[in-house]
């Protein structure tokens, strides 16, 4: 189905926020993100506190009041649920990213391969990835559910809103829902086509001018900064690029972190 229901606006009442999670756990579950109870989607209201999904529940089966209301630490305020396993990775992102005020987690099958093999998204390959996201990277593996995944993601947090999650799945976040849905989908089609490009021969990676009209487009429609991903010059001369970061921070240098 269509998230025909899902608005990109997050000023909404509670009750909008609680269907528009349950909504996007459906669109999730059909499009195969998701299986069993896998998965957590969270919104931040406009007090504050967090929105979220519970935990051992199908989250394409979800009605609005299956969902579960936490302070910004995660204490339990509303809901007879407990509360999803992840929530301290989206209490960590909330912390790190005032701008964010929605996340999905979700396993799609394509992208989760790539990081199941130790592969990032952060190649220059498809425009639409470069100027919504700049790039994926992978983070290393964290026990999911443990405080070992969010000591891990923390680095990379407040510098990406897609992220790869080695041997485990996908986290994306943004504005709003849609914004944050849309990420995920674009992961997982992008993990596809990246694929098939490998089947049928070697993806051709952009150059560097390439990427930084791409990037430039996305900064300037977002006045966010922008990491590179690996483009051919990389490949070529080994000399990394940010448009907005110095070269000496490690996070922002992307093909150091390219696992092979
Ligand atoms: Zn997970």
């Amino acid at each position: 189905m269509m998230p025909d229901s899902l608005t990109a606006n997050h000023k909404k009442s509670e009750e909008d926020h609680r269907r528009e999670i349950c909504t996007t756990g459906r669109c999730m579950y059909e499009r195969e993100f998701i299986v069993a109870a896998e998965g957590n989607v969270s919104v931040r209201l406009n007090n504050g506190n967090i929105l979220t999904t519970p935990a051992c529940m199908n989250k394409g089966m979800l009605k609005p009041e299956d969902l579960i209301v936490t302070d910004q630490n995660g204490l339990q305020l509303s809901g007879i649920r407990k509360a999803s396993s992840e929530l301290a990775m989206h209490l960590l992102i909330y912390r790190l990213r005032p701008e964010v005020n929605a996340i999905c987690h979700a396993h799609p099958p394509t992208a989760t391969g790539f990081a199941t093999a130790g592969r990032a998204l952060d190649e220059a390959l498809l425009p639409e990835v470069i100027a919504g996201m700049g790039q994926v990277p992978l983070v290393p593996y964290g026990t999911p559910g443990t405080p070992e995944l969010s000591a891990v993601l923390e680095p990379f947090v407040p510098h990406y809103d897609g992220l790869l999650l080695a041997n485990h799945g996908a986290v994306t976040c943004g504005a709003d829902l849609l914004t944050a849905f849309f990420r995920m989908e674009t992961i997982e089609h992008s993990a596809k086509i990246v694929l098939v490009a490998h089947l049928v021969g070697e993806p051709v990676v952009l150059s560097q001018s390439q990427v930084v009209k791409l990037v430039a487009a996305r900064v300037r429609a977002t006045a966010q900064r922008s990491v590179l991903p690996v483009t051919l010059d990389d490949r070529q001369t080994s000399e990394h690029h940010s448009l907005a970061q110095s070269e000496s921070d490690p996070l922002l240098r992307p093909a150091e972190r390219r696992p092979g």
